[in-house]
């Protein structure tokens, strides 16, 4: 634990204007809808901060409809080069508006403010930038350059203007509209979205919000004239939709949960190492899809590598997020949280050996402290399941052919970690581990340019770069080379 207190240092929370009341985001208007409401919070002090309107099937159906008149009348009509204005002008009112939307991300989500400021936001604009310059290249892209029609997308929690700017930059980039649905928890920057998609003059329709819970989701993916699902979340829900769409027309693409290794060889730089586990798993407070969350360590580093990072661990200040020097922040529910809980009870029950950093949790809200389980073996349920928290799992081994084997033993495949110092090493580690994305001595790294996506049951498809082109183009038409 430190020795010594940090004078707090809150970003103000004056920028943002929270209403009391949301409605539905439909056909470029704030509709009251027709069903009731919930409330979404802000997991840090449990403040309710809006009442949010719950999209019946009736208003999902509004706004599907809306979306194809925009398609069939305007957007699918339009030139890319006209699109790509408004995807332009859209990446610029978020840079401008950037720090109202990282605060109140922080404030209804639970992240730490220099993350949501420092990567979330400039990530966010970063991939309406990048999709605005495909929009009039299309035809270059390998996947023709004929649309889809109207895309209906739920995402997840986790990193919510995040997964909707990877959904919704490239379906407009390539002409389609959208029917999206913020996750339950933290619907407040999705609607800003829609203010911005006002601000910005977007034709009416192109864009429509819908908040609402799981019921809301299902209702978009059974739509009949909804042409394409594209769901970020839990694999249990991702198998329920790619169950409901089977024999349809519908295009699919699911991004789902992960168990990434993060193998730590013995001639790896440590300190850099260090680094690179803590960024891993207690970056977002883990709720991260393609988090480090077992960590690989060659076992004959592997003391020296507990003691450095239980020591750099005691030294993460957990706490407000809205604080410019919080390293992990809030849970993102009381949900969430019972689940790490009982995970991690599970994980003591099977016998790992739990360390917990030292550090005083706020006596408000949805804490859990950095944790760390050594001892753990292929078999214990925290080396399978994701746990989607701060909790990291702790395996060694001895030769790379171990650590690929271990790696590759779990039904997730979005991500890995490689650290060590041999170039030659990273490469064949790369072709063996059967990740999405595998990261050389860093982690966590998102860029637009990057596809990312996963193997086995972390879903198909993939968000990003001009791959991520292909899930909102019509491939297999004549003049499309797929
Ligand atoms: P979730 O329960 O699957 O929820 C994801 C979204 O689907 C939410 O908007 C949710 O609404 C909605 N939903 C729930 N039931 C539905 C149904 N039957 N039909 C249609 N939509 C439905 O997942 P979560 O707990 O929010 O998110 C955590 C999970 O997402 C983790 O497993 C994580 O690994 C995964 N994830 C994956 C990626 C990736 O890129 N691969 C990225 C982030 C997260 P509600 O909010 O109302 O529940
Ligand atoms: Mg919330």
């Amino acid at each position: 634990m430190s020795t010594f207190d940090y004078a707090p240092a809150p970003e103000s929370r004056a920028v943002v204007d929270i209403k009391p009341s949301y409605g539905l985001f439909i056909n470029g208007e704030f509709v009251d809808g027709s069903g009731t409401s919930f409330k979404t919070i802000n997991p840090a002090t449990e403040e309710v901060l809006a009442e949010v309107a719950e999209a019946s099937d009736a208003d999902v159906d509004e706004a599907v409809k809306a979306a194809r008149r925009a398609y069939t009348r305007v957007w699918s009509k339009m030139s890319g080069a006209e699109r790509a204005k408004y995807l332009y002008r859209i990446a610029r009112i978020i840079q401008e508006r950037g720090r109202e939307l990282a605060v109140l991300e922080s404030i209804d989500n639970g992240k730490p403010i220099k993350e949501s400021r420092d990567v979330d936001i400039p990530v966010v604009a970063a991939h309406f930038f990048y999709y605005a310059g495909w929009a009039d290249k299309l035809e270059h892209s390998g996947y023709g350059s004929t649309p889809l029609g109207v895309a209906g997308q739920i995402i997840p929690w986790n990193f919510p203007l995040l997964m909707l700017a990877w959904k919704i930059a490239p379906a407009l980039a390539c002409g389609n509209t959208v029917v999206l649905k913020p996750a339950e928890t933290t619907p407040l920057t999705a609607l800003l979205f829609a203010e911005i998609c006002q601000q910005a003059d977007l034709p009416p329709g192109v864009v429509n919000i819908v908040t609402g819970a799981g019921e809301t989701g299902r209702a978009i993916v059974s739509h009949p004239d909804v042409d394409k699902v594209a769901f970020t979340g839990s694999t249990e829900v991702g198998k329920a939709i790619a169950r409901s769409v089977a024999g349809t027309d519908k295009k699919v693409t699911l991004e789902l949960g992960g168990k990434a290794a993060n193998i730590v060889f013995d001639d790896a730089p440590l300190d850099q190492a260090i680094e690179g586990i803590v960024n891993g798993i207690f970056f977002n407070q883990g709720h991260v899809c393609c988090a480090g969350s077992r960590l690989l360590v060659q076992e004959s580093v592997a003391d020296e590598v507990m003691e450095r990072l239980k020591r750099r661990m005691a030294t993460l200040r957990v706490g407000d997020p809205l604080d410019k020097n919080t390293d992990v922040g809030a849970i993102n529910s009381a949900e969430q949280l019972a689940k790490i809980r009982e995970l991690s009870q599970i994980g003591e029950d099977e016998g790992a050996e739990r360390w917990s950093a030292p550090c005083d949790l706020p006596s408000n809200g949805y804490w859990f402290a950095p944790t760390v389980f050594t001892g753990v073996t292929q078999a214990h349920r925290i080396a399978r399941e994701e746990i989607f928290g701060p909790v990291l799992s702790v395996l060694t081994f001895r030769t790379p052919s171990e650590a690929v084997e271990k790696a590759n033993n779990t039904p997730f495949g979005l991500s890995a970690g490689v650290w060590t110092d041999k170039g030659s090493r990273i490469l064949s580690m790369a072709n063996r581990l059967r990740a999405g994305v595998v990261w050389a001595n860093t982690f966590n790294k998102f860029d637009p340019t990057s596809p990312f996506g996963g193997y086995k049951e972390s879903g198909y498809g993939r968000e990003g770069g001009r791959h991520g082109l292909e899930g909102y183009l019509k491939t297999n038409e004549m003049g499309a080379d797929s």
